[in-house]
């Protein structure tokens, strides 16, 4: 059987095929230690949910106040124990990442109190949460401070900015583990440990979160093993495992998960309500497959980087750089080609392969962006996604891939949009 053969079918030429198969075999050591990372995670969740006894039962729902739901609460002990956390809260509630970081931050905010981020501007749809941009509800409307400190243009914390930036009303401290759309580089867990240290010893008690989003199970350890009090994510990225249609989590202290479930159902309810509905299956089911599903977006990011990089193109993290997270960003240097690329993985989708994505006027961003996504879920960004602003430099951000070979086809197909449209400088050697 010649797997050419099938790729060709699927539009691939041979020299764009090939050309992924040189840059392949020099990836197998890279393979091999994403696969251990892979292993490693497996058994931390299978130990989990042994430990927790989750049975059949677990998998059912309940509905109404959803009181007593045996799925839901053992959901939550297994995320307290995989990601090392007193206390969980897992929900389909939760409707998104920035609806879980929103939670974590509201809920554990008082008036008065100042919130500090030490690693420079939070993800896009924060700054309406914080009201760096202003929005109704926000936190800044709530008379809570925000603080910001930049890293240095070599990437490090700025200690001494950090330091000056504490003072007696920094009661929350946020530190976003991946770049999310900014250029700089994506924090390695021990990375994280270092300047949570440095914090603690300014100031012991300030509450530590970690915006965990696109991180979970790319390293062995986690954020709260070095000493973060919440982590925070979405469940249609690395921990839903492409099978959880909706939700969000919140794993940590217990005080501060307490805090976070009395805002999100009501004082005095707490984790008590809250139906599962007929959810559970596959949020166990989808927590379970992560660390696969992570290790083939891991893949499928670092056969990009080093694919583009041979290529001359600009890539970050760079091809043999250490991975922090599953986002891998291309300079494409043109409108053209970030276009290209997009078609290319719109095109590889097993959804909706077959509309073309255009540049749109999004809410909150601008320029025009374009948005390649063809998945099972809406908005899963755990599938193979792909999407970047028409703005200087024309960066394309790509991630995710339920299976490695998936990511692969999707990434061939990338670069064959730009060959056939003449966008490739050079030979393809
Ligand atoms: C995706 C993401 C968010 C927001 O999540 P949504 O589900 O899109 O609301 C926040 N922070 C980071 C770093 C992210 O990658």
């Amino acid at each position: 059987m010649d797997v050419y053969e099938i790729y060709k079918e699927l539009g691939i030429s041979k020299e764009v095929y090939e050309l992924g198969e040189k840059v392949l075999k020099d990836l197998e050591e890279r393979f091999l230690e994403f696969d251990k990372v892979a292993e490693f995670n497996q058994l931390k969740i299978l130990r989990a949910m042994q430990k927790n006894k989750v049975s059949a039962e677990c998998l059912l729902g309940t509905t109404g106040y959803g009181y007593n739901d045996l799925g839901r609460e053992t959901l939550e002990k297994v995320y307290a124990d995989t990601f090392k956390g007193e206390d969980a809260l897992v929900r389909p509630q939760i409707t998104c990442g920035t609806h879980a970081l929103a939670l974590a931050l509201m809920s554990n905010l008082r008036p008065g109190d100042e919130l500090l981020s030490p690693v420079g501007k939070p993800y896009d749809t924060l700054e309406e949460v914080i009201g760096i941009r202003p929005s109704m509800g926000s936190l800044a409307e709530y008379g809570i401070s925000y603080r910001q400190v930049d890293l240095l243009s070599n990437g490090d914390f700025d200690f001494e900015g950090i330091k000056a930036a504490i003072n007696e009303k920094t009661k929350l401290v946020t530190i976003q583990r991946s770049k999310g759309y900014a250029m700089r580089p994506s924090l390695s867990v021990d990375r994280i440990g270092e300047l949570i240290s440095f914090i603690r010893k300014i100031k012991k008690d300030v509450i530590i979160m970690v915006d965990n989003c696109y991180g979970e199970f790319v390293e062995t350890k986690e954020p709260l093993e070095v000493g973060a009090d919440m982590i925070v994510g979405s469940l249609i990225k690395n921990p839903g495992g492409g099978l959880a249609p909706t939700g969000g989590y919140i794993v940590g202290k217990k005080e501060c998960i307490e805090n976070a479930a009395h805002r999100l159902t009501s004082p005095g309810l707490g984790k008590e309500v809250g139906a599962s509905l007929s959810m559970n299956q596959s949020l166990f089911q989808g927590f379970f497959l992560s660390p696969t599903v992570t290790c083939g977006a891991l893949k499928a990011a670092v056969f990009a980087a080093n694919l583009y990089e041979r290529l001359g193109y600009y890539v970050v993290p760079g091809g043999s750089e250490k991975r922090c997270d599953i986002i891998q960003s291309v300079e494409l240097k043109t409108a053209d080609a970030l276009i290209a690329f997009c078609k290319g993985i719109q095109a590889a989708a097993p959804v909706d392969s077959y509309v073309t994505p255009e540049p749109w006027d999004m809410p909150g961003y601008d320029s025009q962006v374009i948005m390649a996504a063809g998945a099972f879920v809406q908005g899963s960004s755990i599938e193979l996604s792909a999407d970047g602003p028409l703005k200087e430099p024309y960066a394309v951000y790509f991630q995710g891939g339920l299976t490695w070979y998936h990511g692969k086809i999707g990434i061939l197909n990338s670069l064959q949009k730009l060959v056939d449209a003449n966008l490739v400088k050079g030979t393809l050697i």
